[in-house]
């Protein structure tokens, strides 16, 4: 837990989200502005800032869920694609440095993203 780290609160339920998986090492929420129906990001439990920092047993822990909560996802949106996306340090677009993976599921031309 990092004191000042949003998704270490919303990890730990200090701030509400739309939980969309959750378990010992990984919490899963809907994106709070959602650049599709369903944009999901899964971020460890255990704080790391980005790619750089993340030690490998978490990044095990982190990675190895994401083809369960893709397959939630496709389930539960019948999406026609995901995107899967991660991004590092500003200049590639992060903004909240708590390590997170987007899945970003894609229904056609007009979904808005890309
Ligand atoms: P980044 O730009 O760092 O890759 O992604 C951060 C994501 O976190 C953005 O897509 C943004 O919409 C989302 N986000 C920022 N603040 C909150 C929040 O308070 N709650 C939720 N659920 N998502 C957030
Ligand atoms: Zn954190």
């Amino acid at each position: 837990m990092s004191a000042d780290c949003l998704f270490c609160k919303i990890a730990n339920g200090e701030i509400p989200s739309a939980k969309v998986y959750e378990d010992e090492h990984v919490y899963a929420f809907l994106d709070i502005s959602q650049v599709t129906k369903g944009h999901t990001l899964i971020i460890p439990k255990k704080h790391a800032k980005d790619i750089y920092e993340t030690p490998e047993d978490t990044a095990e822990q982190l990675f190895s869920r994401v083809p369960k909560l893709a397959n939630a996802i496709k389930q539960a949106y019948q999406p026609l694609g995901l995107n899967i996306l991660n991004n590092n340090e500003e200049t590639a677009g992060q903004s909240v440095f708590h390590l997170h993976i987007h899945l970003i599921p894609r229904y056609g031309n007009g979904d808005g993203f890309g």
